[in-house]
């Protein structure tokens, strides 16, 4: 039987990117936001926030998160606030910025963080709040009135929106995150949607918080070449830039492509009456550009067995976030609030192969042999 592999990243094609490629041979300038990087960024502000606010790329979204929260941290504030159910990258990133992660639980439905414990913590800790890092599950939106309240009282907010480049908000009429005053941060690293490599952005309506991220990503030079921020080198090179601009030339291709994928699964698990057997999905929110398929096995099963079982079948499957982080070695000692949600989820989280070429036999052999189970 042929192995389905989890996921098959493809990057733009050579033809695509070689028009750009020999602008920077003609300029000679590989990095220090170029131009070629300096076009991208303006035409994600066209084309993506239609107009509103400021960008600025950075080379992964780990260092993006670093740098969006150590600009807008509160300096008297110790502690993140941010659920559990998160990829490692998000309290590491807090860990760098000398702050405490202080885990939060998910909602049952939408698997984003739990908004009543969000507004106990708020009470709770006060002004040892640094910075409130919320995180768009699996590039669904949600909606964003609470953190404008949290931003306006003062409380800084950066959305982890790692695979959430090319999703809309809940109303599915512009790109998540337009025209919020806090940061937020995209991934592109070659397993997400908009994948380039290696590679990222953070976005605000506040432009003078993004011209300190620019400055801190550029060992917080002044104009002047003095360092006057705690800054780092995030610059992406000119190269990166190039293939970010084709893969944004040809991305309405990518979105319809994992849009058709997603669909054929919902049509199978209905099909096979997964549902009815226990399985549950996230209740997703606006229109979301899928990186894979991700799915809750029923009580009966763990994910762990429902992964053996698909890898006897020649399925590679993965379980995104399991171990949720309060369960990682490295973040088991910061604080936390009650997280039977987080549990449960990481217990039954099951994230299914989805990739380009994928069709209705392929995806009907996945949903047939998580049938083949038992209950
Ligand atoms: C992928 C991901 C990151 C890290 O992105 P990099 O660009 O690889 O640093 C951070 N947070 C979440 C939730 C992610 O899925």
């Amino acid at each position: 039987m042929d192995k389905i592999p989890f996921l098959r990243p493809e990057l733009i094609k050579n033809e695509h990117i070689v028009s750009y490629f020999e602008k920077i041979h003609e300029t000679r300038i590989y990095s220090n936001y170029g131009p070629l990087n300096g076009l991208f960024e303006e035409r994600v502000i066209a084309e993506m926030f239609d107009g509103t606010g400021a960008a600025v790329t950075v080379h992964n979204a780990t260092i993006g998160l670093m740098l969006a929260i150590s600009q807008c941290k509160r300096s008297q504030g110790i502690y993140a606030v941010m659920p559990s159910f998160t990829f490692a990258a998000t309290p590491l990133a807090a860990e760098w910025c000398g702050l405490q992660p202080y885990f939060l639980d998910i909602d049952p439905k939408t698997w984003q963080m739990n908004e009543e414990q969000l507004e106990q913590a708020v009470k709770l800790l006060g002004d040892q709040i640094a910075v409130v890092v919320p995180y768009a599950t699996f590039g669904s939106a949600f909606d964003l009135s609470v953190y404008n309240h949290l931003q306006q009282q003062g409380i800084p907010v950066v959305i982890d929106a790692a695979s959430s480049f090319g999703s809309t908000d809940p109303g599915e009429v512009s790109q998540f995150g337009k025209g919020f005053e806090g940061a937020v941060v995209f991934s592109f690293h070659a397993t997400k949607p908009f994948g380039v490599g290696e590679g990222g952005l953070v976005y605000s309506a506040d432009r003078d918080l993004i011209q300190r991220i620019r400055q801190a990503g550029n060992f917080g030079f002044s104009t002047g070449r003095e360092s006057v921020l705690q800054g780092l080198n995030s610059k992406i090179s000119e190269f990166t830039a190039a293939i970010a601009l084709a893969t944004l030339d040809r991305y309405h291709a990518v979105k319809a492509n994992r849009k058709g994928i997603y669909d054929l699964y919902l049509h199978e698990l209905r099909q096979a009456g997964l549902f009815e057997r226990g399985w549950t999905m996230q209740s997703m929110q606006g229109a979301v550009v899928f990186q894979f398929m991700p799915i809750l096995s029923p009580e009966s099963h763990s994910n762990r067995e429902v992964i053996e079982h698909l890898a006897a079948n020649s399925i590679e499957a993965r379980t995104y976030f399991s171990p949720a982080c309060h369960e990682q070695k490295q973040f088991q000692r910061y604080p936390q609030f009650p997280l039977p949600v987080t549990e449960h989820v990481a217990r039954h989280i099951v994230s299914l192969p989805l990739w380009k070429e994928m069709d209705e036999t392929i995806v009907r052999r996945i949903v047939t042999t998580l049938g083949s189970l038992g209950d």
